[in-house]
Parts: structure tokens; sequence; C-alpha cells
């Protein structure tokens, strides 16, 4: 993405009301160094540095550039933190299951009497989600499958 120069204008001028201006002649070096990138992105990085930056003299391009690099997490980290909320907003609070962490799934170690050893497999949980599982296994098993042992309510704590 480029940053057009009317929005590259916009965020110079928004740092300028805290610093020392930057000047036209450096301005085109800045914009040529810093264009390639995302205005909000910018933007983002001129806020930073206006509730950041300690000096009067207009920020460098590598300063701009290291608070860009802070922006873009952010940004990133608010878009990935609204996934959360969606997510929160769909199934509640958290996982309400801690052994299954609601997936309805947990690994038992059972003793195979036909291989004589032990080995893992995963049963449906004795909580709510475990046992819609169970329930809508049963309502409609599959033919090629064994019968499934009914202990899948077995593992409380
Ligand atoms: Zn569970």
């Amino acid at each position: 993405m480029i940053i057009t120069k009317s929005e590259f204008n916009k965020c110079m001028a928004r740092l300028e009301t805290a610093t020392e201006p930057l000047g036209d002649i450096k301005a085109e070096l800045y914009y040529e160094r810093l264009k390639e990138n995302d205005f909000n992105v910018l933007w983002k990085a001129c806020t930073i540095l206006l509730d950041n930056y300690k000096y009067k003299r207009f920020p460098s391009i590598g300063e701009i550039k290291d608070a860009m690099h802070d922006a873009d997490r952010s940004i990133k980290y608010a878009k990935a933190c609204e996934v959360g909320a969606l997510e929160k907003e769909h199934f509640g609070e958290g996982p309400r299951c801690s052994r299954c962490e609601d997936t309805g799934w947990v690994v038992v170690n059972e003793y195979d009497e036909f291989y004589k050893q032990e080995h893992e497999r995963a049963v449906n949980c004795s909580c709510p989600i475990g046992r819609a599982r169970y329930d809508a296994w049963r309502t409609n098993p599959s033919k090629d499958l064994p019968p499934m042992k009914d202990r899948a309510y077995e593992y409380e704590d």
C-alpha cells in the first residue's frame, strides 16, 4: 500500500503541531522513505510520537519508522482482540469446562486386551458439551464403527 501525498502531509502536519516544522525539502525525502506503508499505521505512529516524543525537533525518519513498527503491532493486536471479543460474545466467558476446554473430548489411557498394552483413546467428556457430542453420536451411530462403550460419562473429576 502506498500512502498518498495528501495523507502524508496530514500526518506530518499533525506532528508539526508539537514539534518544529519539517520543511518542504526534507518532506520530499521523508515521503520517499515512508510512503510504502499503510496510512493507518503512519497515523497511529504520529499518535504514539505525540504521546511519547520528548524533543522539540521534528522526529527523524528512523524515529518515525520505529513508531510505525509499534503502531503496526498495536493495530494487529487490536484486531486480534476483536476476534477474541467476538468469540467471547459467541461462546461466553472462556472455556466452561477445564477438563476438555469445551472441545467435548478428553484423552484417556486404556488397557487394550488384544495388544496387551495401554493406549490413548479419545472419549467424550462428562460435561454438557461432551454429553451433547455423545448423544449426537448415539442418535446416528455409524454402522462401520464398533459399538461405543457406554462410559463416556464416567470421566468425572
Ligand atoms: Zn468438558
